[in-house]
């Protein structure tokens, strides 16, 4: 799948969509062919990418622009956008566990 930029439209990167799962990382998206440079800096946020061509964000900058990326298959929804519920993990209470009981013993002078 090709990567395109929701502004300029672009192609830019090619990428798994199976790797596509939030949060993005630029480490994700590779050259469009090889021998290519990366289209973006591993070590770079995905929300520092910029479009080679036009230098913005490769998914614009819309708050609903985050959860889907343009392609040369059309829009691609992200898996997990559409459902806060399951992003949102309830924290377990009792996570930790019990409170280890401490063998100290607590001796006290009569
Ligand atoms: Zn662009």
């Amino acid at each position: 799948m090709i990567l395109r930029c929701r502004l300029c439209h672009a192609p830019i990167a090619a990428c798994d969509p199976a790797r596509l799962i939030p949060p993005l990382t630029s480490a994700v998206f590779e050259p469009l062919e090889p021998g290519f440079p990366p289209p973006f800096p591993p070590d770079v946020p995905w929300e520092a990418a910029r479009c080679p061509q036009c230098r913005h964000h490769p998914q614009g900058y819309a708050p609903d622009g985050a959860k889907s990326l343009e392609t040369d298959q059309g829009t691609w929804p992200l898996p997990g956008s559409d459902r806060p519920e399951a992003a949102a993990p309830v924290p377990k209470p009792d996570a930790t566990g019990p409170t280890p009981k401490r063998d100290t013993p607590q001796r006290r002078n009569r």
